[in-house]
């Protein structure tokens, strides 16, 4: 067993876990995870995503929108309003007073998908509003939105995470220095991942958090297969080795980033 793994940044309600959703969860601890930060991605995820915060004392919930939920042909099945972002941000509103909830996300910006320019700026806006107003983290997307997304961060200046980090490192040293956390997962495995390794040399270890985004991004060697919290050894792993650090050193410290973050 390897750990503590604490998964900043998972979404188990992804429908690739109907089948054998608890299964895999409880199995979780077992292969070293002590926390797992589950995130919804719009009004009609939310309550699941509370529910597994209820179940397993290991998980808590992010609740937020999304950008690509504003993506029209995807609004029938991704969110309950069409896109109508207001209406799905009011629905969600009280889920916010729930004590398992530790963050606002995940939401941000996304250019990889065609999602409208205009709206995902307004929403992600509201989101930083509503995070300062609850007083909570942000997880944010940065989908090749580099420059928009680090400007709103500026301007709002959050605590959070800037989660599967992949800008340069010039940049990872002055988000780090706003006091904001930067996430690793699968990608910083895969062969091109020589950018991501080196915003993880110029940055401080006590802001490097560590991730999923399950079921998505396996790291190397399950790359491809559905991911879960255990694959992370292989990021934590492979962050050791390149920061020179054992690899114990690097899964207690991230955990505990993750805590001192979410206030746990
Ligand atoms: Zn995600």
């Amino acid at each position: 067993m390897t750990g503590p793994i604490f998964d900043t940044h998972a979404h188990y309600t992804s429908r690739s876990f109907d089948a054998d959703r608890d299964e895999v969860l409880s199995a979780l601890p077992g292969a070293g995870v002590v926390g797992v930060v589950d995130c919804a991605t719009h009004s009609g995820d939310a309550a699941q995503v509370l529910e597994l915060s209820h179940r397993y004392p290991f998980v808590w919930a992010a609740l937020g929108i999304h950008p690509q939920s504003l993506i029209e042909e995807d609004a029938a099945t991704l969110c309950r309003y069409g896109g109508d972002w207001r209406r799905e941000l009011e629905e969600m509103r009280p889920l916010f007073e729930d004590p398992r909830v530790v963050a606002v996300g995940e939401c941000g910006l996304d250019h990889h998908w065609p999602v409208p320019a205009q709206p995902q700026l307004e929403l992600f806006e509201a989101q930083l509003q509503l995070a300062r107003e609850l007083d909570k983290p942000i997880l944010v997307h940065d989908r090749e939105a580099h420059a928009e997304t680090y400007a709103l961060l500026e301007k709002y200046r959050p605590r959070g995470i800037v989660h599967c980090y992949s800008g340069s490192a010039e940049d990872a040293r002055r988000l780090t220095a706003q006091g904001l956390y930067l996430g690793f997962g699968g990608s910083c495995t895969y062969k091109n991942a020589r950018r991501a390794l080196e915003s993880l040399r110029a940055i401080p270890l006590e802001q490097v958090v560590l991730e999923t985004d399950c079921p998505y991004l396996s790291p190397q060697p399950v790359r491809g297969k559905r991911n879960h919290s255990g694959n992370i050894q292989y990021v934590g792993e492979l962050i050791a080795q390149t920061l020179g650090l054992a690899p114990e050193t690097v899964f207690e410290t991230t955990a505990q980033n993750a805590r001192r973050l979410f206030g746990l």
